[in-house]
């Protein structure tokens, strides 16, 4: 392919709206352009890459006998109907009408249409079990989409689905699924960690995630410096020691004038911040609350954990309170306490034996002290509620809890029969009795994946794909327009194209510090630089893209050497 008529426009200078490096580079090394908030066109090089990973995700799936199809993109509202989604996704499901006012969606995940098509032809326990996978678009109208390909609305995902005649059939899927993750973000180049996560709005109940490590990553992940339990923060769990304090005096008010966060309270009257009871104010949308507000609390030094709150509500969405919802449950903003709120309380299980805490006296520049939970807040409820934080102790080894940020690029689940006993997804089984599937289901963020390879693997001038999934193997830059360098040039790129090796020719009548620069920031693993003094000795320059040197090589070995290189 040559670079002149190839369409890879670089760009010298770096975007203002990207601001991770692989947004960054991916633009400006010419892979990707932006068509609106999270939607992009894949130029050549973009669609290479991202080829060549689907390339390794479907050696490695098809090695586990799971069988590949293609569902639609457009999906009837029916089907979400009948799982209930249509009512609980949210605003993320893209909704619309046709011209014949049926209602529609773009899908963002496919438990329902799999499940229409895997119910139709099943029969007896002898078909299962099953697995299918697609790789194909994805819509999800994001809050916030951001970082290019890392969180866009449209983007590539590799999407699996199990069905199951029992638990330890779907267990034994869910590990191979397991393992293949593990082959195919290793096969990528990648440093990966998995860990337990939440099941989100999926549904189901064991999950894991695959994150690269990453400084820009959306997620914290926690772990233990002396096992190998690893989760996210959304869902860690730790052992942390808390001094207890014994109090048998009443609760009692106290004056807290501008003292609304937990610093300036602990400081006014000194107390530790642990013996503060911090208290949000949430209003819940689906489950059993339906529509109210509730209090959750924890300790002063900890944060909440919107995620785990969510769960323990059974809810699918919630947000804090605003000033009128706060006032609709009695309280006031900034002195809000689980004594006396006319709400449900859900607090910290690390509260339910606390005494001689503190908390908001629900009136203005008032605080009520010497709160025992057990004896003073009866109605509460408990559940863990609070986010683990670095240096606690692990629950399985007492280890030391550590974090690091990661992009979630895989995530696996076991669903159950969540969506199978919805949708009817029954059998026939041995003993000739009709059952309900079990199920598990597999994403890989495809496209996701090219931005986090990017941000691992890249320098101060460009990107340094993994050979495995670069776009060409070789750039092949010529320097001049002499004919004897055109020859040369023309040579070496017959010959690497018959030894099976891809190269981008440079040719175009530019300067050789353009060229230069050009190359790296694309990244191919080897440069091939084709000059007239080097031509008078025979020689041609190698540099693979992670080296400073260039080396100089015979015309004659210039094929084998590089083949050595890539390893073919
Ligand atoms: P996230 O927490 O990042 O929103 P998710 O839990 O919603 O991810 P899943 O529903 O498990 O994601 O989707 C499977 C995979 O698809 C994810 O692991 C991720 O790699 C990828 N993915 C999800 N949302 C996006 C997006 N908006 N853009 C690109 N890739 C995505
Ligand atoms: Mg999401």
């Amino acid at each position: 392919m040559l670079l002149s008529k190839y369409l890879a426009p670089t760009l010298r200078d770096t975007p203002a709206d990207a601001e991770v490096i692989s947004h960054q580079l991916l633009l400006r090394a010419g892979y990707i352009r932006r068509v609106s908030s999270g939607i992009y066109d894949l130029l050549p090089l973009g669609l290479k890459v991202l080829r060549n990973i689907e390339t390794i995700v479907r050696e490695e799936l098809d090695q586990t006998g799971a069988q590949e199809l293609l569902m639609p993109m457009v999906q009837p509202a029916e089907l979400w109907q009948e799982s209930q989604r249509w009512q609980k996704y949210g605003k993320e499901l893209l909704r619309f009408k046709d011209r014949h006012n049926h209602e529609a969606c773009l899908g963002p995940t496919h438990e329902e249409v799999v499940c229409d098509l895997v119910r139709r032809d099943l029969r007896s326990y002898r078909q299962l079990p099953l697995t299918v996978y697609q790789i194909q678009s994805k819509f999800r109208d994001e809050v916030r989409p951001r970082f290019g390909l890392m969180r866009g609305r449209e983007f590539t995902m590799k999407d699996a689905y199990s069905f199951h005649a029992d638990e330890d059939c779907l267990s034994n899927e869910y590990q191979n699924m397991f393992d293949a993750y593990t082959r195919i973000f290793s096969r990528l180049g990648l440093s990966f960690r998995a860990v337990e996560a939440d099941t989100g709005s999926i549904g189901g109940d064991k999950s894991h995630e695959f994150h690269v490590l990453a400084q820009s990553g959306e997620d914290l992940i926690m772990h233990c410096s002396g096992c190998d339990y690893a989760a996210n923060q959304e869902k860690a769990v730790s052992k942390k020691e808390i001094s207890s304090t014994s109090n048998s005096q009443l609760p009692q008010d106290v004056s807290t004038p501008a003292s609304k966060a937990v610093g300036d309270v602990a400081a006014l009257l000194d107390y530790a911040e642990s013996q503060i009871i911090k208290s949000m104010a949430y209003h819940v949308q689906g489950g059993e609350y339906d529509g109210q507000c509730v209090l959750a609390c924890v300790r002063g030094d900890d944060q909440i954990q919107e995620i785990k709150l969510m769960r323990a509500l059974g809810a699918d969405e919630i947000q804090l309170a605003d000033e009128a919802q706060v006032q609709s449950m009695g309280s006031v903003s900034g002195y809000i306490g689980p004594v006396g709120i006319n709400a449900p309380v859900w607090m910290d299980q690390q509260l339910s034996t606390a005494q001689g805490m503190i908390c908001g006296a629900n009136q203005a520049d008032t605080h009520r002290q010497h709160i025992n939970v057990e004896r003073d807040i009866t109605e509460a409820n408990f559940a863990d509620l609070r986010n683990v934080q670095e240096g606690e102790s692990c629950v399985h080894c007492g280890g030391e809890i550590e974090s690091s940020r990661g992009i979630e690029v895989g995530h696996i689940f076991t669903l159950g029969d969540v969506y199978s006993q919805a949708m009817q997804v029954g059998f026939l089984n041995k003993q000739g009795r009709r059952a309900i599937t079990t199920m598990g289901c597999y994403g890989i963020g495809i496209s996701r994946l090219v931005a986090a390879v990017v941000e691992q693997c890249h320098d101060d001038d460009g990107i340094c794909w993994p050979k495995q999934i670069a776009p060409f193997h070789v750039s092949l830059i010529t320097l001049g327009q002499s004919e004897t360098v055109r020859t040369a040039s023309k040579e070496v790129y017959d010959q690497l194209q018959e030894a099976g090796i891809s190269v981008l020719w440079d040719e175009r009548k530019e300067r050789p510090g353009v060229k230069f620069c050009d190359a790296e920031l694309m990244g191919f693993p080897v440069q091939i630089i084709v000059g007239d003094r080097g031509l008078k000795e025979g020689h041609v320059e190698f540099k693979a893209r992670r080296d400073e040197e260039k080396t100089s090589v015979t015309l004659s070995n210039i094929i084998t050497h590089t083949q050595q290189h890539l390893a073919l």
